[in-house]
């Protein structure tokens, strides 16, 4: 297929373009010839293909080699494994061609990228063991995971013209791993970025909402911001300071994030902006003592709050943060934080680990090992065993994001740990022998339980005896993986021997009632004893949690299922699933025309974490022990994060309501505002005769003037729903009314 001249000429543009960024890589002919080369046998190499937006498919891996040297900073080899990332996957080409053409160092990584994307289609395989394994590459080349986050980057930010099942996917997996991962490894501007995109399309009415109030308010804060920074900068001018400063508005998705922890409107988050001091230090003294000599410059103006002072200087963030932070009272009488940074800490902080590998070369200095240290936990952590690696992935991920207390062991050695680690972190962190014998702890010398939690700055000296244990509880107390990896991997040694034990008493029992052990059995015994698996179920059984004495009446007893019959399925027939699907038909069938991909089986519950109603954008999720498919709303906290651990299990055909008769679904909400004589009439006469709704409960609490209440009705649809809150958010006094997701 030839390409059209009007193609040409996009893609000879976008070739320009790009080799524009390149002139602060390339450095010499041969780097010049060895991007070309990329180029243009990508180019010949998906020649004719389109995205499903309809542009040239080129047009992405020139996208992601943007991304990677301008946004990111890396150099040649990384430009030009950008270029080829989709090749090996989607053309004729092998990795063998690649090496040959390009060299073993090009091939290696254009193999570990084509491998991540196979993950990331793969809907049969193990999703997650599989990352696993890829996520070794990081200990070889930590490059390959940068410019697969700046791949997913591209494709988030044109994730417009995919179908919505897509998107839940895609935004799932970002949120879960790709904005950690690049939260981790210190790129902090793309983080942001993809956490915003996320939030874009999982809740776009409160994306557009905040974005909508920061546009509004950007007058009155700009004003704002200037008249604080005003005395500073005369201040910096006198001491003849090189310094850029500025103020930067917070992302929507961190706005929003922060009405949510705390449950507080837009209006009242008052930190929606800090400004950043960003300086070119002197030769002398060190860029340490500057920071302070700023702050010190800062605090002479305004008040600084000491409980909100955070020095990253002295001990970066072990993502190789560095900065100093300050809180001081404005002239508005609200708080503003100020971030002062060097020049230096200032890239590092935006572009993360490229950033730090090009001081760290120049540098001498032995504090600058952070990062390294960092790679060897995760390289110990995917190396060490682990049997479940969606549970691996869990931990994984929270390790991604924790920060970190520095404590002592009784010979003064530091050990780092994350926040809100206990004494028994500490003790799985000096040997697993420890942690499995730990049967108390002296925190500065006095005796403490060992689940007590530790503090910066503490002294710990861990008790063992021979007959300590590890008890399940721990693991409600403990946040390293390794300290999770170990007790798992003693209980499951013992738990081993319960399943053997219960599996046997489960076969003797259906011996008895002359029933054969079939997956119908399975199914129907699961849910009725709590299980959600084969293992749970025979290891309860074994270790006497379940008894057997009700088996026969639940075998004989027809449950009846909470299935709801009145759905049909608009089935998405593409042939492939890949994120580049050209070609899309709808047509409709009902879940039991015996479509090969829902079987006749197939089974729909609404899913009680999110409880869908009609006119809600839902998702299924087929439970793969129940084989039930769990129907969600597409914005179920629940349901990303099934999508991110077991994509393979969302199912791709899209979900729609039919039309049906006079069901009514139930509905919660929960109202706020300020109490006032005859609201709980005005509230039941707007819900009972002007929505001729159904209520079935109300609960109403008031305290200081303020009331606040649950309200349960019955409703037909969405659409009835929001009318309903519209009128009752009307109401004199009523201040805010929302839906009860979970
Ligand atoms: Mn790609």
């Amino acid at each position: 297929m030839e390409n059209s001249a009007e193609d040409e000429k996009i893609l000879a543009e976008a070739w320009e373009k790009l080799k524009l960024s390149c002139e602060k890589v390339c450095k010499s002919d041969e780097d010049w010839n060895f991007v070309r080369r990329a180029y243009f046998l990508a180019k010949e190499a998906h020649q004719g293909v389109r995205r499903r937006s309809g542009e040239p498919y080129l047009l992405h891996p020139i996208a992601v080699a943007h991304i990677v040297v301008d946004e990111i900073g890396l150099g040649v080899k990384s430009v030009v494994a950008a270029l080829l990332h989709d090749v090996v996957e989607d053309t004729d080409y092998t990795v063998d061609d690649i090496e040959r053409i390009f060299g073993p160092k090009i091939a290696y990584m254009v193999d570990g990228l084509t491998k991540m994307s196979g993950v990331f289609n793969a809907d049969t395989s193990q999703q997650a063991e599989y990352f696993r394994k890829v996520l070794l590459t990081l200990s070889d080349d930590v490059r390959v995971i940068i410019i697969k986050i700046a791949d997913r980057l591209h494709n988030m930010r044109t994730l417009g013209s995919m179908p919505l099942n897509k998107q839940i996917k895609n935004t799932s997996e970002t949120i879960y791993l790709f904005a950690p991962l690049a939260h981790r490894l210190g790129l902090h501007a793309i983080k942001s970025e993809l956490e915003n995109l996320c939030m874009k399309y999982r809740f776009p009415d409160q994306y557009q909402e905040i974005n909508a109030k920061l546009a509004s308010t950007e007058v009155s804060r700009t004003e704002m911001i200037k008249r604080f920074t005003d005395p500073i900068i005369k201040t910096l001018d006198r001491d003849g300071i090189k310094y850029e400063i500025a103020g930067r508005v917070k992302s929507a998705y961190s706005i929003w994030n922060k009405m949510q922890r705390k449950g507080i409107p837009f209006e009242e988050i008052y930190d929606l902006y800090a400004i950043r001091i960003i300086f070119e230090p002197l030769p002398f003294p060190s860029e340490k003592t500057q920071c302070w000599q700023i702050y010190s410059s800062i605090t002479d103006i305004y008040t600084p709050n000491p409980e909100r002072l955070r020095d990253w200087i002295s001990m970066p963030k072990d993502n190789g943060y560095e900065a100093l932070h300050v809180t001081v009272m404005g002239p508005e009488g609200v708080w503003v934080e100020v971030q002062i940074r060097t020049k230096r800490m200032d890239e590092i902080a935006e572009r993360g680990f490229a950033a730090h590998w090009k001081y760290k070369q120049e540098s001498t200095s032995p504090d600058e090992d952070e990062f390294d240290k960092w790679l060897k936990k995760i390289r110990a952590a995917l190396n060490s065993p682990s049997d479940n690696a969606v549970e691996f992935l869990d931990n994984f991920k929270m390790s991604l994001y924790t920060s970190e207390i520095v404590v002592f062991t009784p010979k003064g050695k530091t050990v780092k740990l994350p926040l809100n680690a206990t004494a028994i972190d500490f003790a799985y962190d000096i040997h697993s022998n420890i942690g499995n014998k730990a049967i108390g702890v002296k925190i500065n010398h006095k005796i403490q339980p060992i689940t007590t939690r530790i503090h910066s700055g503490d002294q710990i000296e861990i008790i063992t005896a021979d007959s300590g244990r590890p008890s399940p509880e721990w693991l409600e107390y403990v946040t390293t993986t390794k300290a999770v990896q170990s007790i798992k991997a003693f209980l499951k040694s013992e738990q081993e021997n319960n399943i053997e034990r219960g599996r046997s008493l489960f076969e003797q029992a259906m011996e008895r009632l002359q029933i054969p052990v079939s997956g119908r059995v399975i199914r129907k015994v699961l849910p009725a004893y709590n299980s959600s698996n084969k293992d749970e179920f025979y290891s309860k059984i074994g270790a006497g949690i379940i008894n057997l004495d009700d088996l026969e009446s639940i075998l004989r007893e027809n449950p009846k299922q909470k299935i709801n019959k009145f759905w049909s399925l608009f089935i998405n027939r593409s042939k492939g699933d890949d994120e580049d699907d050209l070609s899309e038909e709808d047509d409709e069938i009902t879940p039991h025309d015996g479509d090969n991909s829902l079987d006749d089986e197939a089974e729909f519950v609404i899913a009680e974490c999110c409880n869908p109603i009609p006119g809600d954008l839902v998702v299924g999720y087929r439970n793969p022990t129940t084989k039930i498919i769990e129907v969600h709303k597409s914005t179920c906290n629940e349901l990303h994060r099934l999508a991110a651990q077991y994509g393979q299990n969302i199912i791709k055909e899209e979900i729609k309501w039919s039309h049906h008769k006079s069901v009514a679904y139930l509905s919660s909400l929960t109202i706020r505002g300020i109490d006032r004589v005859g609201l709980l009439f005005d509230l039941a006469q707007v819900v009972s005769f002007d929505c001729n709704v159904n209520m079935r409960e109300i609960n109403m609490n008031s305290h200081d003037g303020i009331f606040e209440g649950k309200l349960s009705i019955y409703v037909k649809d969405s659409q009835s729903l929001s009318h309903l809150m519209e009128r009752v958010r009307a109401i004199r006094g009523v201040d805010s009314v929302k839906r009860i997701e979970n």
